[in-house]
């Protein structure tokens, strides 16, 4: 912009120089030929007159010094006297145009160039009275000489023009430039301009209020898919065609167990160097959808590449789920499908297979009893399995069981009542212990609770021991223990006992009935009302510790 300003200002300075330059150089050329002819024509007269008189003897007198040659011609053209050259080697001027319009008109005039003088000669020629003619010359400057006189002005002002174009151009073009500089963009109205500058100045407004919307629009939108993505615990990753990740969550890093803490702008195969994810990436960058279960730090991850595909691969979006307690609870359900039918299988097999040698009569008489007691002791181990597994599916559902205040101590009661008889034919003290406290909780699943674990302390009990049921009341909870004076349990075995179907060597226990399920009965019963299981145990008794929270 600033040259553009310079260059206008210094093509237009250089044309009015020019011009005036060239019109001065006229004006002046004019004025000094019109001041040559007055006096050429005034000497011609002069000189006529004395020519007129004394012929070419006057015309010899004259000083030589005088600016004006003067020369004699005859009618005929012949050069009688010349004051510059020799007049008998000078040609015949008959043709020249000053003596030709002499001759005919009494006066002529010519400007041209001297081919005697080489200079530019003005002449003017008289008729004299005796018909010969007398010619003035005067050298005279042409119009180029007169520009000539002036150029070295004319070049003085040009340079001048030049300094003052460039030191006006840079300040016209500061003058023009600053104001737009300085517009206060956040509140162009408030910018001190120049009238010109107005509908621009609207312009930035109004695009400053839709850039000022967008932005807001963007960044909440923005703001929005942070917050979602940020609470997933779903990891996810937005790769660029390139692999780079665009956009990402914190679960995406912890899934990938990577130790990066910003991983925009990145490789995504440096989140993860396992070899699957590699490939998974891979893959899908042929544009293909891609899905598989990695193993990453002792987890299984889902993860999913789905191709962004316009005309050609734009990149990636992958999706990383934590499968791992989904297959843990898949394999727990098989576990326990397997369990159930085993348990379920033993009993029947045995029941049909008395039943079988009664129906054959293949029995003897007198085994007749022992094996209908065998098949009763079946049932009644199939029934007490299909009550244990009822009751568990039941609370591991938990459906909203409605929740009253209940009496531990008459809890208690009910179930040294209905093991009372089972304690006798063991020889055990049963006894309660402790003052009555009352709690929030299910009755039903309490009891439950509390007649598994006292039938455990007598089943698993020495002939004669004890079982002591206690319960004492604390500032933040109530513990219920079970106490008995059995074999104890093996330190390795404490966390196992509560697993589904989980019993301690079956063999030294294929004496004592059992389902395995009772502990997990407690422990699901505990979690329903938000309590803790301990389990203290040597070999001279296990405790078992309820602890509801108040
Ligand atoms: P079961 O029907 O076999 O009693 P449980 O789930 O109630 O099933 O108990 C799991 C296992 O824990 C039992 O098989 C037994 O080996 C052990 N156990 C439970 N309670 C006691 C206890 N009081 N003393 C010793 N061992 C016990």
């Amino acid at each position: 912009m600033k040259n553009k300003i310079f260059l206008l200002f210094t093509l237009l300075s250089l044309a009015a120089v020019i011009t005036t330059t060239s019109v001065i150089s006229i004006a002046a050329y004019n004025k000094n030929f019109d001041a040559v002819k007055k006096e050429v024509a005034e000497n011609a007269k002069y000189i006529a007159a004395g020519a007129g008189q004394n012929g070419s003897e006057y015309l010899a007198s004259l000083p030589k010094s005088s600016t004006h040659r003067v020369t004699l011609i005859s009618a005929g053209g012949e050069v009688l006297f010349d004051s510059r050259s020799n007049a008998s080697q000078m040609e015949n001027h008959r043709e020249r145009p000053e003596v030709i319009a002499a001759l005919e008109l009494g006066a002529g005039e010519a400007t041209r160039r001297s081919a005697t003088l080489k200079t530019t000669e003005y002449y003017y020629a008289l008729r004299l009275n005796n018909g010969d003619v007398i010619r003035l010359a005067c050298e005279t400057r042409s119009i180029g000489d007169s520009f000539n006189e002036f150029f070295i002005i004319a070049a003085a002002i040009a340079i001048a023009v030049l300094i003052i174009s460039a030191l006006l151009a840079s300040k016209l073009t500061k003058s023009i430039i600053a104001p737009i500089n300085n517009i206060n963009l956040e509140n162009p109205e408030k910018s001190k301009v120049y009238d010109e500058l107005a509908p621009l100045v609207l312009r930035i407004k109004q695009q400053h209020m839709q850039i000022v919307k967008q932005m807001s629009r963007q960044k909440r939108a923005q703001t929005e898919f942070s917050l979602i993505t940020s609470n997933m615990r779903e990891g996810f990753l937005v790769l660029g065609s390139d692999g780079c990740v665009l956009s990402y969550n914190k679960s995406a890093l912890k899934l990938l167990d990577s130790k990066i803490s910003d991983a925009s702008g990145r490789t995504a195969l440096v989140l993860n160097r396992n070899g699957k994810f590699r490939t998974l990436l891979q893959n899908a960058f042929l544009g293909e959808k891609q899905s598989e279960v990695i193993r990453i730090s002792h987890r299984e991850i889902l993860v999913t590449a789905n191709p962004v595909v316009e005309d050609e691969v734009k990149g990636f979006v992958v999706v990383l789920f934590d499968i791992t307690e989904k297959q843990e609870r898949e394999k727990l359900r098989r576990e326990f499908t397997a369990n159930v039918s085993h348990e379920l299988k033993t009993p029947l097999t045995s029941i049909s297979g008395y039943a079988e040698l009664m129906a054959a009569g293949v029995a003897r008489p007198e085994d007749t009893k022992e094996f209908a007691e065998r098949i009763l002791t079946e049932a009644k181990n199939l029934v007490a399995l299909i009550h244990d597994l009822m009751l568990l599916s039941k609370l591991e559902e938990a459906p909203p069981m409605q929740m009253q205040q209940v009496s531990l101590l008459s809890v208690c009661n009910n179930v040294k009542y209905r093991l009372e008889q089972k304690a006798a034919e063991k020889e055990l003290t049963l006894s309660i212990t402790g003052e009555d406290a009352e709690l929030l909780g299910i009755p039903a699943v309490i009891e439950e609770m509390v007649f598994n674990l006292c039938d455990n302390a007598i089943k698993y009990n020495k002939q004669g021991g004890s079982v002591e049921v206690s319960i004492l009341k604390e500032e933040a909870c109530i513990n219920l223990c079970v106490a008995d004076t059995g074999g104890g349990i093996p330190a390795a075995e404490k966390e196992r006992i509560f697993e589904r179907f989980y019993r301690i060597d079956k063999s030294r226990n294929s004496t004592v009935p059992g389902t395995g399920l009772g502990l997990a009965i407690v422990k699901h019963g505990a979690m329903l009302h938000n309590a803790k299981v301990d389990v203290k145990s040597d070999a001279n008794g296990s405790s078992f510790i309820v602890s509801f929270r108040l």
